[in-house]
Order: structure tokens, then sequence, then C-alpha cells
């Protein structure tokens, strides 16, 4: 006789704004909790294309935990299912439905929890109803009952109510939750997890959307005059698609994008960002030149910056003698080994 299959929470991995949106770890500690309860396993299941940006050393015989599956492990998860493919690299609502749908049939977890994120807000019902069963929306607090089902606190009637809804008889329970309802528990790299990859289906249907380009919309997380953190571009990074780049450095660093004339000319970013005589003063703790010379009509503006770490490829650039830490590299890349080696690093 073969031994009982072990009751399964699953948390869907929203993995592209980890840094600011951190719902998935949140819902990881949640299912932690709500699995001592009814004996079950935590299962993050992440649909993506990683290879390119996280190295999940996770997968490898000297596991350091860094990339989407360690940091599932690492905040909670038992197991992570994973389907790693190039056709996943941008999210597609129907794809990742289909793929959830089949995983889930498959595998019948109890429980499937998924942030209401914009994208988790339209997924989460396409899923609920290619399984038939029923989906709490935006919930506010989970719970098991002594019958051991799942306890989704909501509000609704236009928030005038909150309700608390059980799914008594379909499964699995589905919830949407809202991002920071849960705090997430701490990173501990010590968790081992199991990591069971799922293929990609070879009769995945065609694409019915096309994906034209994507780009990341900069977070504006404070007034770039006010900001303690700036991220100044120049020339030297070499192309829009490259300054972009500074914008998800800046992120990361809860800072904000400063730019030279000849960048904002070029159109590489907008005039807001602007940092000079003709732009905005700025005086952040600390202060990244990516690729600037350091012409009096910029540096005029960045004198009360704190500290200073320059980028550029000529050792003799004004903007290299004002810094307090001068790197000699090409701007572009060192920008992405930057960033990089932060997200190896935030947990
Ligand atoms: C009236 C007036 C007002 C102005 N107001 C402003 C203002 O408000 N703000 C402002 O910024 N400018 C202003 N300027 C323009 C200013 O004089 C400079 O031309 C400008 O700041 C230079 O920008 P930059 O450093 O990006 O470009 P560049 O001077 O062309 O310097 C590019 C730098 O990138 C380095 N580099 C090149 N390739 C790489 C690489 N691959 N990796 C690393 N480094 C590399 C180069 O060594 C160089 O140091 C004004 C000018 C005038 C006349």
């Amino acid at each position: 006789m073969s031994a009982q299959k072990k009751r399964a929470i699953w948390v869907f991995g929203d993995y592209r704004n980890y840094f600011q949106n951190r719902v998935t770890l949140q819902l990881l500690a949640r299912a932690r909790d709500l699995a001592g309860k009814i004996d079950a396993e935590v299962c993050a299941v992440l649909f993506g294309y990683w290879s390119e940006e996280w190295v999940d050393d996770a997968l490898s015989q000297n596991p350091t935990f860094c990339g989407v599956v360690g940091e599932s492990i690492a905040h909670g998860a038992d197991k992570v299912y994973l389907t790693d493919h190039p056709r996943l690299a941008a999210y597609r609502m129907e794809t990742y439905a289909l793929l959830m749908e089949r995983l889930a049939k498959r595998e019948k977890p109890e429980i499937i929890l998924i942030g209401a994120t914009t994208f988790g807000r339209e997924f989460a019902p396409r899923v609920a109803q290619r399984l038939k069963t029923g989906l709490t929306a935006d919930c506010i607090g989970l719970e098991i009952n002594e019958e051991g089902l799942l306890v989704q606190t909501a509000p609704s009637f236009g928030g005038n109510l909150v309700a608390q809804i059980v799914t008594p008889e379909c499964r699995p329970q589905m919830a949407t939750v809202r991002p920071g309802t849960f705090p997430e528990i701490p990173h501990d790299s010590s968790r081992r997890g199991e990591v069971v990859r799922v293929p990609l289906p070879k009769d995945l249907p065609e694409d019915r959307v096309r994906l034209v380009r994507s780009e990341r919309r900069p977070q504006r997380v404070t007034k770039l005059e006010d900001a303690k953190v700036v991220v100044c571009g120049g020339r030297g990074m070499g192309s829009k698609k490259k300054f972009a780049k500074l914008f998800e450095l800046a992120e990361l660093l809860n800072g904000e994008v400063g730019a030279t004339r000849p960048v904002v000319y070029a159109d590489w970013t907008d005039h807001e960002t602007l940092v000079g005589q003709a732009g905005k003063q700025v005086r952040p703790q600390i202060l990244f030149s990516f690729g600037i010379s350091g012409a009096i009509q910029h540096t005029a503006a960045c004198n009360g910056a704190k500290f200073v770490i320059a980028v550029n490829k000529n050792p003799n650039a004004t903007m290299m003698k004002l810094a307090d830490v001068a790197i000699v590299a090409d701007a572009s890349q060192f920008c992405t080994a930057l960033i990089q080696g932060l997200k190896r690093r935030i947990r």
C-alpha cells in the first residue's frame, strides 16, 4: 500500500518586483504557520526564466541560497515546483494559468495562496475557474478552523463588512492576499528543501498575446533632491538600454536616478532627473556617478553629497578625482555586476 501523500499549501511565486514587493515571502511565512495546524508541507510554485539574471545555486551541490529557489526555501518552503523556460520570461496570463491548472490537477494541493498584486488579481480567478473551485480575493487574514478548513478573512460590501469565508467542498481552497498583511520570516540559509523541476508541457498552445516590448517603470521613492542615495548616470553608460539599469540599481538601493545633460538630451531619461546647473541640486548620503566626466555645470549641483563613488573608464576624469572611491571600469558592466551582487545579498 502506498504511503498517503502529504497535504500541501502552495504559494505562487510572484518575483517580478521581488525587492519591492515581498508578498511571496510573506505568504510563505503565513503558509508555514497554517501548515503546522493541518500537518501540511509548504510548496512554492515558480514559473519564469531566471537563468540570465539569477544565479540560483540552490540547485547546485553546494547551495549558498541565492536566487528565487533558494529564497523560497530560506523563507519557509519545504518544496519548490520550478518551471524555468525562456517562454516564461515575461508573465503571461494564459500560459501561467494553464501551467498552474495542470500542476494543481496533478498534485492536488489543499490550499493555493497568491499575492494580490496586479498580476495575482488577474491570475488567481483564472486558475480558480479552471480548477472549478472558489476564490476569496484580497484577504487580510488567514486561519485554520477546528475542522481544518482555511478561514479567509476579506473586506466585503465595499469594505463595510469583513467576511470570513470557508470553502468546505471544493479543492483547492484559494485566496489572494494583500501585500503587507503578514510579516515574512527571516531568511534562514540553513533550511533545506526539495526542488521539483516541472518541464514545460510539449502541447503548450501558441501565445495569443505577443509581447512587443517591456520596460521597467521607474518607481519614485522620494524626490531626487531629498534622496539619501542618488545613482547618477552620464554619457559613459553607453545607451538608453544600458542607462535603464540605473533605475533597477536605484530601486535596490531605495534611491533615485539622476542624469547629466547629454543623457537627458539623448532622451535616455526625462528632464526631471537632470542634475546640475540647469537641473536639480542633490545632497545624498551616497552619490554614485556612472560614466560622468565631472563638468562644473554638473558637479556644482552635487557637492553636498557626503560620499561619492565614481565609475569611469578614464581614471583622470574630473569626477574620479572628486570621488571618495574611484573605480576604473566600464560603467554599464559595473552597474550590472553591482545589481547582481546586491540581489544575492538582499534578504
Ligand atoms: C550653460 C550650460 C548649462 C549646463 N547645465 C548642465 C546641467 O545642469 N547638468 C549637466 O549634467 N550638464 C550641464 N551642462 C553640460 C556639461 O557642461 C557637460 O557637458 C555634461 O555634464 C557632460 O555630461 P557627461 O559627463 O554625461 O558626458 P561626457 O562629458 O561626454 O563624459 C562622459 C564620461 O564617461 C566616461 N566613459 C565613456 N565611456 C565609458 C564607459 N564605457 N564606462 C565608463 N565610463 C565611460 C568618459 O571617460 C567620460 O568621463 C551644461 C552646459 C552648459 C554650457
